[in-house]
């Protein structure tokens, strides 16, 4: 194992960071070291930039006209390919849209019924759970239909897959683990039987270089208020290959998805393109805040961001082996970087306890239930030192048993 590096070696590495300009663009709290961008990204000025203008000039001065003079129809495509540029998806695949779990419930149920002589949907049992409530829910639209379960079924997704297979739903990047599928692999594995793919990106999109087109993806779904900091409740996104687009058939036929919305016709006719995912009037607001956002990674080399990625939640395995070994903390990630996302999970028995504490020291991570303390490190405004800082703290409130303090033990709503 390499040296533990000291304070003015991490420095030059923040020193060195290609990306270390970025920061600035972000609004950041004096004394917080914010590692749950993974959860919530930070603010930024473009983002409030782009709501002041939205609101103050064309909602209150152009009003109706804005759907026409500020582009705002076309808001949900034209994001979709600036996105889409991120996750590697040629233009007209992306449109942004909705919830995730909306999104879900849409491409789930349109690629089940492609396949409409097999019944079987493929997840897994640790996914985050509301992927597998609207997998449930898409299922019990289909007599028939059957859910089969990684880690439940069978130990490893590989071993779900066959013939009667319709479609499997898969997280690029696990929530609670950190560990990173291989897309080209699996979706090759989906098509040698026949079956769709539907890969899901909260915690890829804006984490690390995305290659749709390139593994052949069928669909794909993520949020935009993790790591693509578009804020809170920020619209998510949905990808649809080029070559499905004239036969997939979304449940929410909605006006929004309508061949020509303003013909007011009686009867539905789905438009053409990506945009027959939509179902209806999209939040205006909430896009183009996300437009300021997605701004920011015009100017982001995704190789850059990657290794930067890597080297932030390395030094952190390391620092905390190093410096918090002795005091019951387990490394629930991969320590192979390359099977990694952008996020550092460890177990604790008192996890939730040891989180709060870290919080009221002005170090944000979060507690997933329930044991699992995580950490994410969005390289676009997490610095080397921010790490070494992080692991500081974690080591003094463990040391100290500062974490037992009655008033860390209370749930909150929101963990
Ligand atoms: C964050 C997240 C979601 C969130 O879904 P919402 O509809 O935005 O609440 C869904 N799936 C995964 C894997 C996530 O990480």
């Amino acid at each position: 194992m390499s040296a533990i590096p000291d304070l003015a070696a991490i420095e030059a590495m923040d020193a060195a960071d290609p990306l270390r300009s970025m920061r600035d663009r972000f609004i950041l709290p004096k004394g917080v070291i914010y590692l749950d961008g993974n959860s919530l990204g930070a603010a930024s000025h473009a983002v409030f930039d782009e709501l002041q203008k939205a609101s103050t000039q064309e909602w209150a001065q152009d009003l109706i006209r804005a759907w026409n003079t500020a582009g705002w129809f076309d808001t949900p495509t034209t994001l979709g390919d600036q996105l889409g540029r991120l996750i590697g998806a040629a233009a007209g695949q992306t449109v942004v849209c909705d919830t995730t779990s909306i999104n879900i419930y849409k491409v789930l149920h349109a690629a089940l019924a492609m396949r409409p002589d097999r019944s079987v949907i493929v997840a897994e049992g640790d996914s985050f759970p509301t992927d597998l409530y609207m997998a449930e829910g898409v299922a019990s639209t289909r007599p028939g239909a059957v859910l089969r379960l990684e880690g439940v079924d069978a130990p490893s997704i590989e071993e779900l897959i066959d013939e009667r297979v319709a479609v499997i739903l898969v997280n690029h990047v696990n929530y609670k683990s950190g560990e990173l599928r291989d897309m080209v692999a699996l979706t090759r594995r989906a098509h040698e039987v026949g079956a769709l793919i539907v890969w899901d990106l909260c915690h890829t999109a804006g984490a690390l270089p995305v290659e749709l087109d390139r593994a052949n993806a069928d669909f794909a779904v993520g949020c935009t208020y993790k790591y693509l900091n578009g804020g809170p409740g920020a619209p998510a996104f949905i990808y649809a290959a080029k070559r499905h687009l004239a036969e997939v058939r979304q449940p929410l036929s909605g006006w929004w998805g309508h061949a020509r919305p303003f013909a007011f016709e009686r009867g539905y006719v789905a438009g053409t393109g990506i945009r027959r995912f939509l179902c209806g009037t999209q939040p205006i607001l909430s896009m183009r805040a996300l437009k300021g956002a997605l701004d920011i990674w015009d100017d982001v080399d995704m190789a850059a961001l990657r290794k930067k990625s890597i080297a932030l939640t390395d030094l952190f395995i390391q620092l905390v082996e190093a410096k918090c070994g002795a005091f019951g903390l387990t490394l629930e990630s991969t320590r192979d970087g390359s099977r990694r996302g952008s996020q550092v999970s460890f177990l604790h028995d008192h996890g939730y306890q040891v989180m709060r504490a870290l919080i009221d020291r002005g170090v944000i991570g979060d507690f997933r239930a329930p044991s699992t303390i995580r950490f994410g490190f969005t390289p676009l405004y997490v610095s080397y030192r921010d790490v070494w800082q992080a692991v500081e703290v974690l080591e003094d409130i463990l040391r100290t048993g500062a974490w037992k303090d009655p008033r860390f033990a209370t749930k909150e709503a929101v963990t």
